[in-house]
C-alpha cells in the first residue's frame, strides 16, 4: 500500500552502488522501526546519510518532513553536505537536520507561550547559568564555598539530562545541595529563567517534552509532519533526548536508530547505554541489522580495537571484518606503541612522524594528521613542538591551551608582575577570584585613568586616598594592590618564576576557588594551570616564559585550513583520519583516575571504550604512545604504561620502548639490562613487564646512569648523592645537593636557584 502513496523506491540508484548488501538493506527498508547495530567504521553515518538521500530521491517525503539528529554541529554540517550531493537541489529543504539541541530549540521557538516563555526566548550559556545559581545561593543564604554554583549548575543539568522536572527529582537527591535544599534551588532557577523569559541547554528539551505531553494535538501534528526519523550515535543519548524521540517516533514508528554500544563514552554526562540495548522493546516489530564490515581501517588497527574492547564485560559483542580496499592488504602497518622518555621526547616523536608524513605526502597532507588527548592539559607539549617546527595546527572544540580562561587570568596576574602599566591584565583579574570590586568601580577607574594618563595600577592607590570608592570594592582593591606589590617584591628578591605561579594562585585564592567548585570543569581548569607552570619551569625566569607566550599566541593566528587536528578522545567520535597519534597512554592519564575513582568498574569500561575510539579514528596509521616520567601537578613522577597497552594483540602491534625502563642491578627482580632490552624483553607482557608493574609504589626512579633510567626500591630510598656534590639537571642545569632525603634532593643550582628535585633527574657532574 506504500507502493501506492509514493514513487517505487530506485533500488539502482547510483548512490546505492558501493553499498554491501546489509548496508544497502537498511538504507531501503524505510518503513518501521529499524536499529543498526554495528561497530566502529562499519558505514552507520553513511548508511544514514544514504538513506536520507534515498527517502527524498525516490519521493518517500519532502526534505521538510524528515527529522535527523546528529550529536556534533560538525557531524550536522557534514551529513547535510553529503546528502545535498547525493539528492543534488531536492534536498534543500533539510530544515529539521541538526543536534538534539538546535532542533529543539527551532520547536520551541515557534512554541513558546505553550510553556510560558515568549517566542524571543534567550538561550543563556554555562557562565549565564553559574551567575544565576549564585544568585539564588546568595538569596538562601548558602554558604556559597562550600555549596558552590557551579556544583548547582552541574546538579540542575544532571537532573535534566535525566529528564526530571524539580517536583519530579526523588526527595533524597535534595541533599546532594546544601543540606537538603536542592530541589528547592533547582525550583527557584526555574522560577527565575521564566522571569528572564529564558532557558538554558536542557530546557530546551524538557520544553519539547513537556509541550508534546500536554498538547496531544500538537504531538499529533508533529506525527504527520515527521514522516521518517534518523538518528546518529544513538548509543549517546541521554534520557530526555531518549523521551525525546520517543514522543515523536510514536506516530509512524519510521524511526532508524544507528550507533554501536562499544562508542558509549557520555555516561559521565548522563547517556544511558541502555537505550540502545532497549531499542526491540521499545519499538515493537523493530527490525536490528548488524554491518560487520569495516571499510575504514586497516587489519592490524582493527585487531588492535577489537582486542583492546574485548576487556569489557559488559557489552553485546561483534565480529568485525576488514572490508573495502584494506582487505587483505600486504603492506598494512601494524599498530606501533613506542614507550618514551617523557612528555617532550613524546611530542617530539609525534612530530617527527607528521613531518615525516608531510615530506613523502602530497597537498593536504596535515590535515590527514590527528593527535588525539584523554585531556585537554595533554595538548600544550604537542602545540609547542608544532610551533617550533612551524606546522599548522587546529585545536578542534576547545580553546589553544593558553586560550583557555584559567590560563589567560594566571597568565595576567604574571604580566602584571612584569609590568603594572598593562591595564588589560589589571581588569581581566583584579575581580577574579572574587573581591569584591564591581564593574561600576573598575569603569570608574578606568575614567579616572584615562583623564589622568596613568595606568590603573599606579592609579587605583591615589584614588583609594580618597572617598570615591568605598565598602568592599575599597576593601578588594587594597587587598589586590598590596598582593601583587608583595608578590612582585618576593620575586624581585629571588623567589623563582614557577614558585611565584604557585604563590600567586594559591594566595589569591584562585586555587582555592577551583577547589571548592564541585563541577567536572574544575578539576579540568586546575590541571591545567598546574601544567601552565609545568611549561614555565622550561624558562629562565618571568620575561623569557612570557615572551615566549606571546610569540606562541602570535604564531596561533594564521592557518590555510591544512592543519593537523588535536583533539580530545571524546571530540574525536564519529570522526578518521589516515593518521592518527594516542599518545599518554599511562595509567592514571588513560584511563583517567578520575573516572575510575569515581566511577569504578563502571569508569573503567567507559575509558576502555573511548580507547576503542580512539584506534578506530584511524585509517591507515595508528601510533600509540606513552612515557616513563611524566610531570604531573608540577612534579616529575615515573609513570607506568597503561593497561590498555597490556591488551593490544602482540602479533599486530609493533612495540618499541626507547628510553625509561631498566632495573636496579642486584635489585631482586632479576632483571637486569639496558632500556632498549627491556623494550624487547618485555614485549609488554613479559614477565618482566609485568613485575615493574605489580611492584609499582614499591619502586621510585634512581639516578640516570649513562643516559638510562633506574629503579631504586622506594623501601631503601637512597639517592646515591652525597652533600656538597656537583650534579647536573636537564632543566635546571649545573647545582650542588644541599640536602638529600631518600630520592628527594634539594639542589642549589646556578641559575635557577635551590629546587627540590627527584635524583632521577639528576646526573653527578
Ligand atoms: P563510527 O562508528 O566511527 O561513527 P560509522 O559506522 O559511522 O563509524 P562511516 O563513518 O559511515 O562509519 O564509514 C567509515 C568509512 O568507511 C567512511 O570513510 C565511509 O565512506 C567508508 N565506507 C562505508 N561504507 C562503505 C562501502 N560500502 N564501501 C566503501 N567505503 C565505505
Ligand atoms: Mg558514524
Amino acid at each position: 500500500m506504500a507502493a501506492a502513496k509514493a514513487p517505487v523506491p530506485s533500488a539502482s540508484a547510483d548512490y546505492l552502488d558501493g553499498l554491501n548488501p546489509e548496508q544497502k538493506e537498511a538504507v531501503l527498508t524505510t518503513e518501521g522501526p529499524l536499529l543498526v547495530l554495528a561497530g566502529a567504521g562499519t558505514g552507520k553515518t553513511r548508511v544514514l546519510t544514504t538513506r536520507l538521500a534515498h527517502i527524498i530521491a525516490s519521493g518517500l517525503a519532502y526534505p521538510s518532513q524528515t527529522l535527523t539528529v546528529t550529536f556534533t554541529n560538525k557531524a550536522a554540517r557534514e551529513m547535510r553536505e553529503r546528502a545535498l550531493k547525493l539528492t543534488g537541489e531536492a534536498g534543500e529543504g533539510l530544515r529539521w537536520l541538526g543536534t538534539f539541541h538546535s532542533i529543539s530549540a527551532q520547536i520551541l521557538r515557534r512554541l513558546a507561550e505553550l510553556v510560558g516563555l515568549k517566542s524571543s526566548f534567550t538561550i543563556i550559556d554555562t557562565d549565564d547559568q553559574i551567575r544565576l545559581c549564585k544568585q539564588i545561593i546568595e538569596a538562601e543564604e548558602i554558604d556559597p564555598k562550600r555549596w558552590t554554583p557551579r556544583y548547582l549548575a552541574s546538579l540542575i543539568d544532571g537532573w535534566k539530562n535525566r529528564a526530571l522536572l524539580p517536583h519530579k527529582v526523588p526527595g533524597d537527591e535534595a541533599y546532594q545541595f546544601a543540606d537538603g535544599k536542592g530541589i528547592k534551588c533547582y525550583e527557584t532557577y526555574q522560577a527565575r529563567l521564566k522571569v528572564l523569559n529564558a532557558c538554558d541547554f536542557g530546557d530546551l528539551l524538557i520544553h519539547n517534552i513537556t509541550l508534546f505531553q500536554d498538547n496531544p494535538d500538537l504531538l499529533a501534528d508533529f506525527h504527520r509532519k515527521f514522516k521518517y526519523i534518523l538518528v546518529d550515535e544513538y548509543q549517546d543519548t541521554n534520557v530526555a533526548q531518549y523521551l525525546w524521540l520517543r514522543l515523536l517516533a510514536q506516530g509512524n514508528s519510521n524511526i532508524c536508530c544507528v550507533g554501536d554500544d562499544d562508542q558509549s563514552i557520555y555516561g559521565w554526562r548522563g547517556a544511558e547505554v541502555d537505550n540502545i540495548l532497549r531499542f526491540e522493546k521499545d519499538f515493537p516489530g523493530a527490525k536490528v541489522i548488524r554491518l560487520e564490515r569495516n571499510y575504514r581501517s586497516t587489519e592490524p588497527i582493527l585487531a588492535a580495537a577489537s582486542a583492546v574492547i574485548s576487556n569489557n564485560k559488559g557489552r553485546l559483542g561483534k565480529t568485525l571484518f576488514v572490508g573495502g580496499d584494506w582487505a587483505g592488504d600486504p603492506d598494512a602497518k601494524k599498530v606501533q606503541v613506542r614507550g618514551l622518555w617523557d612528555g617532550e621526547a613524546e611530542a617530539r616523536m609525534v612530530c617527527d612522524e607528521i613531518e615525516a608524513w608531510a615530506a613523502k605526502g602530497g597537498k593536504n597532507c596535515y590535515e590527514d594528521c590527528a593527535i588525539l588527548v584523554r585531556a585537554s592539559w595533554q595538548m600544550r607539549l604537542f602545540e609547542e613542538r608544532l610551533i617550533i617546527l612551524g606546522i599548522p595546527y587546529r585545536v578542534i572544540g576547545g580553546p589553544r591551551f593558553f586560550e583557555r580562561a584559567e590560563i589567560r587570568d594566571a597568565m595576567a596576574y604574571l604580566r602584571l608582575i612584569r609590568s603594572t602599566d598593562d591595564d588589560l591584565a589589571f581588569e581581566r583579574v583584579v575581580n577574579q577570584p572574587k573581591r569584591g570590586v564591581g564593574n561600576t568601580t573598575v569603569q570608574k577607574l578606568q575614567r579616572y585613568a584615562r583623564d589622568d594618563g596613568r595606568s590603573l595600577f599606579t592609579l587605583t592607590p591615589m584614588v583609594l586616598q580618597t572617598d570615591e570608592i568605598k565598602g568592599p570594592g575599597k576593601r578588594g582593591l587594597t587587598q589586590f594592590i598590596d598582593q601583587i606589590n608583595l608578590w612582585r617584591d618576593r620575586y624581585n628578591s629571588g623567589m623563582s618564576h614557577t614558585d611565584l605561579a604557585q604563590v600567586i594562585l594559591d594566595e589569591s585564592g584562585y586555587t582555592d576557588m577551583l577547589q571548592k567548585d564541585r563541577s567536572p570543569q574544575a578539576q579540568t581548569r586546575l590541571d591545567n594551570l598546574k601544567e601552565l607552570i609545568n611549561a614555565m619551569g622550561e624558562f629562565e625566569n618571568l620575561t623569557g616564559f612570557l615572551e615566549h607566550v606571546e610569540l606562541v599566541m602570535d604564531a596561533g593566528r594564521d592557518g590555510n585550513g591544512d592543519e593537523v587536528q588535536i583533539l580530545t578522545l571524546h571530540g574525536a567520535k564519529g570522526l578518521e583520519w589516515p593518521l592518527v597519534f594516542l599518545p599518554g597512554w599511562e595509567e592514571e592519564v588513560f584511563p583517567s583516575r578520575r573516572s575510575l575513582d569515581e566511577s569504578g568498574m563502571k569508569g573503567l569500561e567507559e575509558e576502555r571504550r573511548l580507547a576503542y575510539v580512539g584506534i578506530t579514528r584511524a585509517r591507515e596509521v595508528c601510533r600509540i604512545s606513552f612515557v616513563a616520567n611524566r610531570q604531573i601537578f608540577g612534579r616529575w613522577q615515573s609513570v607506568l604504561p597503561s593497561r590498555f597497552v597490556d591488551e593490544l594483540p602482540h602479533d599486530q602491534v609493533e612495540a618499541e620502548a626507547e628510553t625509561g625502563y631498566s632495573s636496579l642491578p642486584g635489585s631482586e627482580d632479576g632483571f637486569t639490562g639496558t632500556v632498549e632490552d627491556l623494550g624487547e624483553r618485555s614485549n609488554y607482557t613479559s614477565p618482566g613487564w609485568r613485575r615493574l608493574k605489580e611492584n609499582a609504589g614499591k619502586y621510585e626512579s634512581g639516578p640516570v646512569i649513562d643516559g638510562k633510567a633506574t629503579l631504586v626500591a622506594s623501601e631503601t630510598g637512597q639517592s646515591g648523592f652525597k652533600l656538597n656534590q656537583r650534579v647536573f639537571h636537564e632543566k635546571f642545569g649545573y647545582g650542588k645537593v644541599m640536602d638529600a632525603n631518600g630520592t628527594k634532593l634539594t639542589v642549589a643550582f646556578e641559575k635557577a636557584g635551590l629546587k627540590k628535585v627527584i635524583s632521577t633527574f639528576v646526573t653527578a657532574a
